[in-house]
């Protein structure tokens, strides 16, 4: 394979900036570009696990680009599980940059996005798996997401789906034996006991499927849109969420004409906040168009936070609002702001739409809690085990719900009776797809998919 190369840190001033160097030359490469001082020895010469300071040089000219650190890894102790040279240099875009082409400029080819991960993933190092989590740890917003792919990292999923996979394993090499010499003399196959470890298989499938909804929340966030009338206070709750000021906060109804984005963390997960226009008829044109935003944003979501000035009485406008977010089915949280002003809207009405009402005064401060609370109702989140593997993706869901499927038609065949070789078939394509999960028998296409979404880097 190749030598590459590529800025490990991101590009942006800083502390220091890491150029890695990964590949059968890349001690080579490093020799030529980097130039210990004097009593640190030859870079050739280096053991894995040891640092140099020197100089980095353009072999070319002869000319020093920057000084710093040279840290060696030998193959296969490494993360890519190649010889590894990592350059600890000055953090600055440009010095980054210089070293990066000096390096290009001497035997090595730019790194694809992930392609350090990809060759650990090719030589061994971690499991498809693991090497997803990689990139969900990068982006890990909250101590959970952190935590679940920190697990996954460490090889909880891969575990787990191993667990199933050498179960499976085991059944298609007793079954296989009995359809294949049915005139030897066999034991007899113990249909208790193969039920008992489909089953056991479902059952822990079905376990990491119910937890991915949870999971995805505690990674990507909650997609939530605040909507109601101009004035209610949406833009307020929405600032006092993202604890800052955002959203422009105004009296004049119908200030808030863009879709404005945010995320606010509450606690553990995050919310992805869109404070809508009202929604309401207008002859305003921008207006209009705003609501027509509102309405296809309430469509998308995951969440609706209506919010309702409960200091005056309900009106039309209000009722559309809850009778259009029920219209889609979309999960609801009621925030009757204003409490600070008292109460003139009979809040009977919102218990047709929904349990989660509260009452909360955005201006004051007071709300936050409140939404917290709802969230964890609402998405269950309050029971949720930190612990619990769960799935990075949808890639590792589809393989983990074809398994699933083709289990049950496997269960079900032995249920009815049929032979075993149909039993065998669908244990066969379950085991197919549970290696497909973790890599081991993942196509050149699904592997290359699933680094294309890393950073170059990495
Ligand atoms: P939006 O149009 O729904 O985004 O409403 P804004 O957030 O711009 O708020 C409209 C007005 O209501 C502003 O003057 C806010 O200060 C005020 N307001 C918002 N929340 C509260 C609240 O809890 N109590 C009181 N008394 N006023 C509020």
């Amino acid at each position: 394979m190749s030598t590459v190369c590529a800025v490990s840190t991101p590009l942006a001033e800083g502390g220091i900036s890491v150029i890695r160097i990964s590949g059968e030359k890349a001690l080579e490469v490093a020799q030529k570009v980097f130039v210990p001082f004097s009593g640190f020895g030859r870079v050739a010469d280096m053991k894995g696990y040891t640092c140099a300071y020197g100089r980095v040089v353009d072999p070319a000219s002869g000319e020093t680009a920057d000084d710093g650190l040279l840290t060696v890894f030998r193959a296969p102790k490494s993360y890519t599980g190649e010889d590894t040279a990592e350059i600890s240099c000055h953090g600055g875009v440009f010095i980054a940059k210089k070293a990066l082409r000096i390096c290009l400029e001497n035997g090595c080819e730019p790194a694809d996005r992930g392609e350090f991960t990809k060759r650990a993933f090719l030589n061994g190092k971690l499991s498809l798996t693991q090497a997803e989590s990689v990139m969900d740890m990068i982006s890990a917003q909250g101590e959970y997401a952190l935590r679940s792919a920190r697990l996954t990292r460490e090889g909880k999923l891969f575990r787990d789906i191993s667990g199933v996979r050498d179960r499976l394993v085991k059944i298609l090499g007793e079954l296989a034996a009995w359809v294949d010499y049915p005139e030897e003399d066999l034991p007899e196959i113990e249909e208790n006991a193969l039920r008992a470890g489909l089953e056991n298989s479902i059952g822990v499938l079905e376990k990491i499927l119910r937890d991915y909804d949870c999971g995805m929340i505690l990674r990507s966030g909650i997609d939530t849109v605040i909507a109601g009338k101009p004035n209610v206070g949406k833009s307020t709750l929405m600032n006092l969420l993202l604890g800052y000021d955002r959203s422009i906060v105004t009296d004049i109804a119908g200030t808030t004409r863009d879709v404005i984005e945010e995320t606010a963390r509450l606690g553990e997960f995050v919310l992805k906040l869109s404070d809508t226009a009202g929604i309401r008829e207008t002859d305003d044109t921008v207006e209009k168009m705003g609501v027509g935003l509102a309405r296809k944003r309430i469509d998308e979501c995951a969440l609706v936070i209506a919010v309702f000035d409960t200091s005056t009485p309900l009106d039309g406008e209000d009722i559309e609002l809850l009778e259009y977010v029920k219209s889609r089915g979309k999960r609801l949280v009621a925030a009757l702001n204003k409490s600070d002003l008292g109460t003139a809207a009979d809040k009977s009405v919102f218990e047709k739409y929904t349990e989660h009402i509260f009452e909360i005064s955005a201006k004051q401060g007071e709300g936050t809690e409140e939404i917290k609370k709802a969230c964890q109702e609402i998405f269950s989140l309050g029971g949720y085990d930190p612990d619990s593997t769960v799935f990075a993706n949808e890639r590792q869901k589809n393989c983990a719900e074809q398994a699933l499927k083709k289990l049950n038609a496997a269960l079900d065949a032995l249920n009815y009776g049929e032979t075993l070789d149909a039993v065998t078939v669908m244990i066969d394509y379950a085991l197919q797809s549970l290696m497909e999960l973790t890599g081991e028998r993942a196509s050149q296409a699904v592997v290359d998919e699933v680094f294309s979404s890393f950073c170059v880097g990495k």
